[in-house]
């Protein structure tokens, strides 16, 4: 892999900005005048078959050498859209396919699941129940790709093991917390939203 190739992939590719920090109320409190950052972006995993063998924290120093390179790319894709960055970060790590494997046991270190083609959508193997007894399927993978996903996953399987549409009472619950205050001070912040 070249660096100009490298280069291409992830200042053009598609990429995710989140600022985490910002998602905990009390993150300024703790730790005044500064935020922590996440950028992803997509990789091929062919990119890293080679190190695929290799153990976590022992990969070796071309394996810490690419990393370092994907690093820096990605910071300077990551500063064209958020230009006041620059010079202000203090520390980044950054994690590929093989973390992804190692840490939550995804095949090709896929973090958000199976590919979303139109078979995986109709298949009919993707649901709670499965031919072992006692075996449910449940996370993003039986609805779609994501936390949002992951999260309906679970309602569905709950729903199936308890043979009631809990949905409802979701929805009970959600009319319930209309009293509470919208978090983080943001009076646009509807309360529903806090339930998930
Ligand atoms: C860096 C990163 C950023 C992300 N950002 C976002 C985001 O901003 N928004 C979003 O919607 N999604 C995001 N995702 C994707 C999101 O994390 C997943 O979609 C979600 O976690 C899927 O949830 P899940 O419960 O289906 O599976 P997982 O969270 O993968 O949970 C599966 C669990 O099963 C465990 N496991 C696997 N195999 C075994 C085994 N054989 N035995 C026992 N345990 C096993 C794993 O260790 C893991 O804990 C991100 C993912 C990553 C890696």
């Amino acid at each position: 892999m070249t660096s100009a190739e490298v280069s291409r992939i992830l200042v053009h590719q598609d990429k995710a900005i989140g600022v985490v920090s910002a998602k905990d109320p009390d993150f300024e409190r703790r730790h005044p005048g500064r935020s922590t950052v996440e950028a992803v972006t997509l990789v091929p995993y062919d990119w890293f078959t080679s190190w695929s063998e290799t153990k976590w924290k022992r990969r070796g120093l071309e394996y810490e050498a690419f990393k370092a390179q994907l690093s820096a790319r990605l910071q300077t894709a990551l500063e064209q859209y958020v230009p006041q960055l620059a010079g202000k970060i203090d520390y980044t790590e950054l994690s590929t396919p093989l973390s992804t494997q190692h840490f939550m046991n995804c095949r090709h270190g896929e973090a958000y699941g199976l590919s979303a083609t139109p078979e995986r959508f109709q298949t009919r193997v993707l649901r709670p129940k499965t031919p072992i007894r006692n075996l449910y399927l449940t996370g993003q993978d039986i609805v779609t790709l994501g936390v949002a996903g992951a999260m309906l996953g679970g309602v569905v399987t709950a729903s199936y093991l308890l043979r009631r549409n809990i949905t409802a009472d979701l929805s009970k619950r959600a009319t319930r917390r209309k009293s509470v205050k919208p978090v983080l001070g943001d009076e646009s912040c509807e309360p529903e939203s806090a339930l998930v």
